[in-house]
């Protein structure tokens, strides 16, 4: 486009140098050159300038103890469908609004702040596993807690069981929160006993898990809620450093007219202000403006804080670290970088487990815990499996079964399984193409069987390196 030549014209002028080259290829300086002289056209060599990174690592590094101070903790909401996820998050939003304060409404930055006697919660806005483990298969943690809700009148269901494996897997920890009381047929001791038998036991059963009957209907026991969550988090004993350069998680981001790239984002550590260059994935920028949960424009933000930022160069993925860095150029260059890394990472793409190379892993010492997940059509498979795979067990590598239910193999199990290194196994269940085509994307080896003896067979050979190659 720049010399106004027609991209024919060049690839036939490349093949009469003997360069084999397609219309989205890039070539080198020398053979750039050899053309540019045919054309009579000036070319100049742009200097890469190389950084000294090591620098910028240096920033990144763990914090000295002595600088740590406590933040907020960041929670997100599960449960089953229509157990009353969203209307939980917004009877805890309206309780944590100051009267008076401009309407109170909040913008949709995908996290929310709300205040409780002086201390500030973050609640991401997305409910729902799903949303949670798509964020930790790219790598990202940011949930500290893990409110599960279970409608009192419909007690534990099969994304109950899910949302519990998935925070299990994530090692989070879980308040149930038992909702709708107010309704007549409720029954929080039927939603606690069901618990126990899926490991999760309340504290009045002698577990640690705490459980507090609420109602987002009439803002019954939210307070408490709320005082549960904080004394979790003052157990979990969260710390960030304020006074460092910013590392935070994008959460969402979007393109916005007349704003140009927005990202959500969560401040994990350091302070993040209007002007600082940052890098998020293969994007970079200077941050043109911050905008908090109820729409203000913000200078400055510290750890656990939920902010928009404009400025990027283009959409970061959701799950992407977001990095301050010293000067505009350094970001760029890490994006570049990172770029590169990008592309070679999606030339060789089966990044998970699978049975074919399970046992040269465990040679190396790679890994030590096979995940498994076990989907099937019945019950009594479910069991009969698991029981099965977990006396496979030995000195080299421990199964875990991180989640076996009843049901088709989902998205979320894809998931789950990328997030946590898992292979599936689905006994008499198949996954849609769509789960198939994402489960390639993730590179998550998917086996289903219709024998009991031949799925324990194979991972077990698979685990002393005799399994058959299938294709
Ligand atoms: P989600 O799918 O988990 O996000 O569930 P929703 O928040 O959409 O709630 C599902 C339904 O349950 C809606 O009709 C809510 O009005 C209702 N609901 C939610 N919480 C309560 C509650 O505490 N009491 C009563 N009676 N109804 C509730």
């Amino acid at each position: 486009e720049i010399i106004n030549k027609n991209p024919n014209e060049v690839i036939m002028k490349l093949m009469d140098s003997g360069i084999m080259a397609t219309i989205n290829q890039d070539v080198e300086y020398d053979t750039a050159a050899l053309i540019a002289a045919d054309y009579n056209i000036s070319l100049e060599l742009e200097e890469v300038e190389e950084i000294d990174l090591a620098e910028v690592y240096e920033l990144n590094a763990e914090d000295d103890p002595s600088t740590l101070v406590k933040r907020a903790p960041v929670v997100t909401v599960m449960g089953h469908v229509d157990h009353g996820k969203t209307s939980l998050l917004d009877a805890i939003r309206n309780t944590g609004v100051a009267v008076g304060e401009a309407g109170g409404i909040t913008q949709h930055i995908g996290a929310s702040e709300i205040m409780h006697r002086n201390e500030k919660i973050v609640f991401l806005d997305t409910p729902g596993h799903e949303a949670f483990t798509s964020l930790r298969a790219r790598g990202a943690k940011i949930t500290d807690i893990a409110i599960l809700v279970v409608a009192a009148d419909d007690g534990v269901m099969p994304q109950t069981i899910e949302a519990i494996d998935h925070s299990k897997a994530a090692g989070v920890p879980i308040i149930v929160a038992i909702n709708k009381i107010d309704k007549p047929n409720a029954n929080p001791d039927r939603v606690k006993q069901e618990l126990s038998e899926k490991g999760v036991i309340i504290e009045e059963w002698g577990g640690d898990v705490i459980a507090v009957p609420v109602s987002a209907k009439t803002g019954e026991g939210l307070e408490t809620l709320l005082e549960m969550v904080l004394l979790v988090a003052e157990v979990l004993e969260l710390k960030a450093n304020p006074d460092r350069p910013g590392v935070g998680t994008v959460i969402e981001a979007k393109v916005v007219k007349g704003r140009g790239t927005v990202a959500s984002i969560i401040l994990e550590k350091g302070t993040l202000t209007v002007g600082d260059p940052v890098v998020a994935g293969i994007t970079y920028g200077k941050v043109k403006a911050l905008y908090n949960d109820k729409g203000k424009k913000v200078k400055r933000i510290g750890p656990s804080t939920s902010v928009e930022i404009d400025g990027l160069a283009e959409v970061p993925q959701a799950g992407e670290k977001i990095y301050v860095t010293p000067d505009e150029k350094t970001a760029r260059y890490i994006a570049e970088k990172n770029a590169i890394t990008f592309r070679e990472k999606s030339l060789n793409k089966n990044v998970g487990i699978t049975l074919e190379d399970l046992f040269s892993k465990i040679k190396e010492g790679e890994i030590k815990e096979l995940n498994i997940i076990i989907k099937a059509d019945v019950h009594g498979s479910v069991e009969a499996i698991k029981q099965s795979l977990l006396k496979l067990s030995n000195e080299e590598v421990r199964v875990n079964i991180i989640h076996a239910n009843v049901g088709a193999i989902s998205e979320s199990d894809v998931t789950l399984a990328s997030a946590s290194s898992a292979i599936i196994i689905g006994f008499n269940v198949r996954p849609s193409s769509n789960v198939q085509y994402l489960a390639e994307q993730e590179g998550v080896d998917i086996r289903t069987y219709r024998i009991i003896y031949d799925a324990i067979n194979d991972v077990e050979a698979a685990m002393t390196g005799m399994l058959d190659p299938t294709f």
